[in-house]
Parts: C-alpha cells; structure tokens; sequence
C-alpha cells in the first residue's frame, strides 16, 4: 500500500487564517511542510480516508487529482472531517466527463449528517434514496465499532476512538496483500480492550499514523498530546501490534501546541517517530 497525506492539520489549520500566533507567524514565513491542510489521507490514489474541508485545495495545492478514488472510509463527521459538498463535487450535476463510483463507508454520525446536508435536495428524496446516491455517484455503507468490511482489495477493520461524548469516531486498521497500517485520528486515550481486540484479531501493524493535536501541552480533551502519544505507543508495542520495523506518524497537528515542522521533528526523533506533512508519501 502506498499512503499519501492529503491533510496534517488539527481543526482549525496551521497556519491558522485567523491567528498571529508565533508558530503561524513562523509558518507563514517558511511554507512548504509547515503548511497543512485539514486532515485527510489517501491509499494507492483511490482510497481516502475523510471526504474534508480541505481536500479541493490540498488536491490542487499538492498536484495529487482525485480521479481513481473508488472507496472512502469517514472516521467521523467533525466540520475538519467531513465536507459533504464534496459529494456535490462528484455528481453528474458538474459536469465530471469520468464517473468512477465511490464506496463511502461511513459512521453512523457521519451518515446522519450527509444525509441531514442532502434531504430534500430533490424534491421528496433523501440521501439514502438509490436515485440520489447514483446523482453523487456514491454507494454508502455503515461501519460500527469492531465490525469489519472488505473494500475492493482492502479489509478494513473499525476500531471505536475516544473522543468525546455525544460523538462515536472510528479508527481504521486496513490491510492490503499482508501490509498493515493503522489510520487513528481522531481519538484521545485508549482502554486496554481497543489493544486487546486488536491483538485478538492477529492485527500487527507496519505503519501507524496517530493524533498529535495537543503536542507540548498539557491539554488532551478528545485528542492526545506526546506523552499520550508516546503511552500509546508503549501500549500497542506492549501487546505485540507493531511490526519490529513499523514506522509511526504524528498528525492532526494544532498551531497551538506543536512547533513548526522542523522544531516538532527533532521533538519526536528522540521517541522513535516521525511528524507527517502534507504531500508525504509512505510505503506501507
Ligand atoms: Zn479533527
Ligand atoms: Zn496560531
Ligand atoms: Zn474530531
């Protein structure tokens, strides 16, 4: 499997638009990797994780089309996640001369809000409606915690996040042709059982790409910061889930509370991974 990041960013983008802060100051300044787009990835050119806000731009920006995508997985549907106009973006209703269909596997809060987004779109018809779902050119299915699906050549398994109340996220651990990768974000700590279930299903990854919201700080609600990070790390080597030569990935990376590019590397260099940027590319 190939991974590209499409998106690194925590929710509001760093550089965040509206803030004079040094990091987005210094990420303004520097470009390249300190841009981020809101978090989104995608698997061999046409499987992406989170249909969001940024995807049009970070597209564009990165010169990477959008054009073979035939599967997507929601992890859940926070404005950073999940862009409903997207859909509108793949529909006959704008002219695409190519119409690959898309599977969209998705939670069922994400679901709920596309379709809240699109009922009544046509007159009498929800998002749900086979006539609809041809318009967008898309075949939804719903995902729940520790269910699996098979997606063309990809086995994707759900692994339910902890990010709150009132909100389920979900995890992705996706296997292709015996490569391994485990997509987690958005999540703050993990019980013991998500490693357990895991180890129990023979899980064992080769690429983890975790949240690094809060960074430095202190802070964690719904989201971890390094030492987090690292205790996440520890866990999942502990209960023999990491490849001895897995690679590991922060993302989701707030202005707030992780320095700029460069600074945040040399920060994790020293606990064995590695901060994504936008446009990086890993054989899984
Ligand atoms: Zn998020
Ligand atoms: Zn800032
Ligand atoms: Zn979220």
């Amino acid at each position: 499997m190939r991974l590209t990041f499409l998106g690194t960013a925590a929710s509001e983008g760093y550089p965040n638009a509206f803030c004079a802060c040094s990091n987005c100051e210094t990420a303004r300044a520097r470009g390249g990797r300190d841009i981020r787009h809101r978090s989104s990835a995608l698997i061999d050119g046409q499987f992406l994780i989170d249909l969001g806000p940024d995807l049009q731009s970070a597209s564009a920006a990165l010169g990477i089309p959008l054009t073979g995508i035939r599967y997507a997985a929601q992890t859940h549907e926070h404005i950073d996640h999940l862009e409903p106009g997207n859909f509108f973006s793949r529909s006959d209703m704008v002219g695409l001369p190519n119409k690959v269909p898309m599977e969209w596997l998705a939670t069922a809060g994400a679901l709920d809000r596309a379709s809240r987004t699109f009922d009544g779109f046509q007159p009498g018809q929800s998002f749900a409606d086979p006539t609809i779902q041809d318009l967008f050119n898309v075949r939804h299915t719903a995902i729940a915690p520790y269910e699996e699906r098979q997606l063309g050549p990809y086995r994707v398994f759900a692994v339910p996040a902890n990010h709150g109340r009132n909100i389920q996220p979900l995890l992705y651990a996706i296997e292709r042709d015996g490569r391994r990768l485990f997509y987690a974000t958005d999540t703050t700590t993990l019980p013991a059982e998500v490693w357990q279930t895991l180890a129990t299903h023979g899980w064992r990854f080769d690429v983890v790409v975790m949240d690094h919201t809060f960074g430095t700080g202190d802070r964690t609600a719904g989201h971890l910061n390094a030492v987090e990070f690292r205790a996440h790390l520890a866990a999942m080597r502990a209960h023999g889930l990491l490849a001895d030569d897995a690679r590991i990935y922060a993302t989701h990376i707030a202005h707030h509370s992780n320095p700029p590019h460069d600074e945040s590397v040399a920060l994790a260099a020293p606990h064995g991974y590695q901060i994504a940027w936008d446009g990086l590319t890993v054989e899984v």
